[in-house]
C-alpha cells in the first residue's frame, strides 16, 4: 500500500478523497491536513460529515495537521480553495511531492496538465519541464468542464468539432461546505457563478488540446452560461454541439455510447465501465436518478436530437464531487502508478 495525504481533508471535495481512498487497493490515507483552527484535533471530533455513508472508521483518530506542518507522502490529493492551494502546491511539488490537485490555481500553468485519463494521459508529459526534484502538479478540470469534456471527445474523434455552446445547471455542493445559503437557494435559480464561464471555455480547449512541448487549444469555437440550482449533488449541462463533418443523430450517439479509453483497457479501480452510459428515454438524465452511475464516475448523456442552428443537442450529467473532483484525481493517480509513472 502506498501512503498518501490529503489536504483539505474536511471539506466537500476532502470528504469525498476520505471515501474514496479509505477503502482503495492501492492507497493508504496517512495523514489529513486541515486549517490552523484544527490542528491536532481528532478528524472525527472536529469534523460534520455531510456524505451519505458513514464517516470510515480508519480516519476518525486521525490528528489533522494543519499546512505549516511537514506533508509526510509522496502522494498528495488536495481539495484546498486556489487562493491557498496556489503556493502551497508550488512549494509541494517543488520538493518532490506529486500533487493531485482540484483548485484551479495551477490548472493554466504552462507545464501543468489538467488531466482526464480517458483524454489526455499524454499531457504528462509536460511536467517533465517543470521541476529537478521529480515533483509534479496535476490538475483535473472544474466540475462543469469534467462532465462536458467526455462526451465532446467521443464527438471529436469521430467527426471533428467547430463550435459548442453549454448551458449548465450546477449543483449546489459545487460551491463547497456550507456553501451557497439555503435562503438564497431555496426555490430558486442563481444564473451567476463566478469565473465557471471562462473556466469552461478555456479547460475545455485545453484539455482536447495537444502537447507537444507546449500545449496547443483545441480549435473550436467554445460559449457558455451557468446557473446554480437548487439539486444537491449533479451537475447537468445541455450542449449544442456544430460537428466538422455531417452526422445523424443515430452515429452520434453510437459514437457515444461505443466510446471507451485507456482507464476501461486497463480496468483502473475508479474507472467506469462504461465511461458514457447513453439513456434513451426523453427525460433522462435527471440527478437523483442518474449521478450516481458508474459510483458517480460515469458520464450519463441523453434527449439528443437535431437542432435548428447546430449539428445536435444533448443532456449531459455527471458527479460533480466525485467525477468532477476527488474521483478524476483518484483515477489520474491510479493510471500513473499503473503505468509506472511514480516513484512510490
Ligand atoms: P470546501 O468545502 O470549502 O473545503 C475547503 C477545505 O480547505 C477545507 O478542508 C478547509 O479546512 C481547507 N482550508 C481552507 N482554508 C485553508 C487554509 N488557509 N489552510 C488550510 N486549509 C484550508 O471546498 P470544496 O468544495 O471541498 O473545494 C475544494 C477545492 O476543490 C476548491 O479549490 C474547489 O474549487 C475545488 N473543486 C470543488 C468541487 C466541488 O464540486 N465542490 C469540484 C471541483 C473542484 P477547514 O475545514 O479547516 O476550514
Amino acid at each position: 500500500m502506498i501512503d498518501v495525504s490529503i489536504l483539505g481533508a474536511t471539506g466537500m471535495v476532502g470528504q469525498r478523497f476520505i471515501q474514496l481512498l479509505s477503502q482503495h487497493p492501492n492507497f493508504k490515507i496517512t495523514a489529513l491536513f486541515a486549517s490552523e483552527r484544527r490542528k491536532n484535533k481528532r478528524f472525527s471530533e472536529t469534523v460534520k460529515w455531510v456524505l451519505e455513508k458513514d464517516m470510515p472508521e480508519n480516519v476518525k483518530n486521525i490528528r489533522l495537521n494543519s499546512l505549516a506542518d511537514n506533508v509526510p507522502t509522496k502522494i498528495v490529493f488536495s481539495a484546498l480553495p486556489s487562493a491557498v492551494a496556489k503556493d502551497v502546491e508550488s512549494r509541494l511539488s517543488r520538493n518532490g511531492h506529486y500533487v493531485f490537485s482540484n483548485a484551479s490555481a495551477h490548472r493554466y500553468d504552462k507545464f501543468v496538465p489538467i488531466m482526464v485519463p480517458e483524454i489526455n494521459s499524454n499531457h504528462f508529459e509536460s511536467v517533465k519541464f517543470r521541476n529537478e526534484k521529480g515533483g509534479f502538479i496535476i490538475t483535473n478540470p472544474n466540475c462543469s468542464t469534467a462532465g462536458i469534456v467526455i462526451p465532446l471527445k467521443a464527438i471529436k474523434e469521430k467527426f471533428g468539432i467547430k463550435k459548442i455552446l453549454v448551458f449548465t445547471m450546477q449543483a449546489i455542493s459545487g460551491a463547497g461546505y456550507p456553501g451557497v445559503p439555503a435562503l438564497s437557494i431555496y426555490d430558486n435559480v442563481i444564473p451567476f457563478i463566478e469565473n465557471e464561464e471562462n473556466k469552461i471555455k478555456v479547460e475545455t480547449r485545453k484539455i482536447l488540446g495537444s502537447f507537444n512541448g507546449e500545449f496547443k487549444d483545441a480549435d473550436f469555437q467554445i460559449d457558455a452560461r451557468c446557473n446554480r440550482v437548487a439539486v444537491r449533488n449533479g451537475h447537468t449541462e445541455e450542449l449544442f454541439v456544430e460537428t466538422e463533418e455531417s452526422a445523424s443523430i443515430e452515429e452520434i450517439k453510437k459514437a457515444l455510447s461505443e466510446f471507451t479509453a485507456l482507464p476501461q483497457k486497463l480496468n483502473l479501480y475508479t474507472a467506469p465501465n462504461p465511461v458514457i452510459i447513453l439513456k434513451e428515454a426523453q427525460d433522462r438524465p435527471q440527478p437523483i436518478l442518474d449521478r450516481e452511475n458508474g459510483k458517480g464516475m460515469a458520464i450519463t448523456v441523453g434527449n439528443i436530437r437535431k437542432s435548428d442552428l447546430f449539428t445536435f443537442t444533448m443532456t449531459v450529467l455527471s458527479h460533480n464531487t466525485i467525477r468532477g473532483a476527488a474521483g478524476g484525481s483518484v483515477l489520474n493517480a491510479e493510471l500513473l502508478l499503473k503505468e509506472g509513472k511514480l516513484d512510490v
